[in-house]
């Protein structure tokens, strides 16, 4: 039983710590997945506010190139400069097309380096249609005449369209956020010529100085490996990226702050994946850190086409406070697991104990039964039913074990055997119901004054036995003798018809040597006839 009961416990119990670990482990797939989402979303708001800020920093370069257009001495200037490239064979033309250029300069170099102090323009750039020529960098005087027809998208498109057009792009000195608008200058007759193309851009540096506080994070750029070299000149690439190698194939164009190389470093299996755009990195240097990255297209890419991005941008969130909300979230579901759990143990404890307490009683209640029966039907087997006295079968059992014990210790033993006088007359009298009761009354007499070792019993009908141990002929016939009177002074007890008396004779014997069961029994019942032959109510011995 308790053996069992401990196999069912521990059985429950595993169940019960699978349901347990398997509710822990959902949770905590689900709060991760919250705590990534939840991530991803900050990282995405970001992302969008990187991308307006680059909106407006383009269109902020187009005003800027409309604006110095609309100045009438840069557009007589740009206009000569243009006409003496071409009369000096085109590409950088010859010295009145320098002395235009240093002209040109002149005018605009002043503002524009204002300017650059002020809000950290890079670049101011006129170009030459067809495709691009440069005719003058203005942030790099010295370099110009140089072709660009496969590069500066922006401006081949501007001088075929006459258009304006904004876009990221890289060109042979950096990479930037561009404005640019075609330029138009008078001629004779009121009427205005197209000349060219002026562009003025931004670097990217300059856009995150300003989006960093805005975003709540660091953010960098990066461009490919193979876009930088295709595009830039090497001095420039020296120039502008100093000893920083590209990391995964990617330069760092832009960082808010120092070490970003580190961060972005651990970031290729990252920007590999498809799928989600913000990673959580839980143990970087700055701690855990949400990653967020999305790819950059140029303004080639932006047209459409299938062309692949030529960098990412980069946003980088502490993440360290949503992570220890995190860990203080698991750790607070385990508790609870095991609070739980241990609950269900002590519960399920205590009602596999009272279960099998209550089978314990109910087991026990049917072996009472069964005992109760047992002891029942024994006594049926040794009881008569109307007496309650030994019956005739117990009796000689009794009878064979007392004589052979008389024997073995050299003890007396004697026997008498009682009838009921005239009992016919009793039946015939008063009925068979009152003669029923006759004998249950001679019965009771029989044992109340009994001595205990003695057996009394019911021989059959209206005789009973008396078997008395240790008790030799004297004494059992003294015993009979007060036995006979006190049935003479017993009535029977008939509360409505009134008492019935009767009187017994009775036959007593000892045990001689020789004895058997049946000739003591005969012996006795000799005695009995001779009780009745000599006038009933009276005891006769033997002899
Ligand atoms: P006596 O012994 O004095 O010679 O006369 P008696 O009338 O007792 O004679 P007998 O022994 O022949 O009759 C016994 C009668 O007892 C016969 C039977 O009807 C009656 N008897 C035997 N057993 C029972 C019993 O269990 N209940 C009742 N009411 N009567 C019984
Ligand atoms: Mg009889
Ligand atoms: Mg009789």
């Amino acid at each position: 039983m308790l053996r069992r009961r401990t196999r069912v416990f521990l059985g429950v119990s595993a169940f019960l710590a699978v349901v347990d670990i398997s509710f822990v482990a959902l949770n905590q797939q689900a709060s991760l997945r919250a705590l990534e989402d939840a991530l991803e979303r900050r990282g995405q708001a970001a992302m969008r506010t990187f991308r307006v800020g680059m909106a407006l920093s383009e269109d902020n370069m187009l005003q800027m190139a409309t604006f110095v257009s609309h100045d009438p001495h840069v557009r007589t200037l740009f206009r000569q400069g243009a006409e003496a490239v071409e009369a000096e064979g085109g590409g950088a033309g010859g010295p009145r097309a320098q002395h235009y250029r240093r002209a040109l300069y002149d005018q605009v170099y002043r503002s524009w380096s204002e300017l650059t102090d002020l809000f950290g323009f890079r670049q101011l750039h006129f170009h030459l249609p067809p495709g691009s020529t440069s005719f003058l960098r203005v942030h790099r005087p010295d370099k110009f005449g140089d072709s660009m027809h496969d590069l500066r998208h922006t401006v081949v498109t501007v001088n075929a369209e006459q258009e304006p057009v904004t876009g990221f792009e890289t060109g042979r000195v950096y990479s930037g956020l561009r404005g640019v608008t075609p330029v138009y200058a008078p001629i004779d007759d009121g009427d205005q010529t197209f000349v060219g193309a002026l562009e003025a851009g931004i670097s990217f540096q300059r856009l995150l100085d300003r989006l960093q506080p805005r975003i709540s994070g660091e953010a960098a750029v990066l461009l490919g490996e193979g876009h930088v070299r295709s595009s830039m000149w090497p001095e420039a690439i020296r120039r502008h990226f100093g000893a920083d190698q590209p990391q995964h194939g990617y330069y760092l164009e832009a960082a808010t702050r120092d070490g970003f190389l580190e961060l972005t470093g651990r970031l290729q299996p990252e920007l590999a994946a498809a799928g989600k755009r913000t990673r959580l990195l839980r143990n970087t240097a700055q701690g855990a850190v949400a990653v967020t990255h999305a790819p950059l297209y140029d303004f080639l890419g932006q047209q459409g086409g299938e062309l692949p991005p030529v960098g990412r941008l980069v946003i980088a969130q502490d993440a360290s406070e949503a992570v220890t909300e995190f860990n203080l979230t698991q750790r607070r579901n385990i508790a609870f697991a095991i609070a739980t759990f241990i609950l269900f143990e002590i519960l399920l404890y205590i009602g596999i104990r009272r279960l099998s307490r209550r089978l314990e009683d109910e087991v026990d209640e049917r072996t009472r039964e069964v005992h109760d029966l047992n002891q029942r039907l024994r006594d049926q087997a040794t009881r008569d039913t109307l007496t309650g006295l030994a019956n005739r079968r117990h009796f000689m059992e009794r009878l064979a074990e007392e004589i052979a014990r008389a024997r073995r210790a050299g003890h007396a033993l004697s026997l008498a055997i009682a009838d009921v006088d005239h009992f016919k007359q009793i039946n015939d009298e008063y009925g068979h119901v009152a003669g029923d009761a006759a004998l249950r009354t001679l019965a009771a007499v029989l044992e109340r004054h009994q001595r205990v070792s003695d057996l009394p019993a019911r021989y059959g009908g209206e005789e009973f036995t008396i078997l008395m141990p240790e008790t030799d002929l004297t004494g059992a016939e003294t015993a009979m003798e007060d036995l006979r009177q006190r049935v003479e002074g017993t009535a029977v007890d008939r509360p409505e018809e009134g008492p019935i008396h009767q009187t017994i004779s009775v036959g007593v014997a000892a045990l001689q040597s020789g004895d058997t069961a049946d000739t003591l029994i005969q012996r006795a019942d000799a005695a009995l006839y001779r009780a009745k032959r000599t006038g009933r109510n009276r005891v006769i011995s033997e002899g």
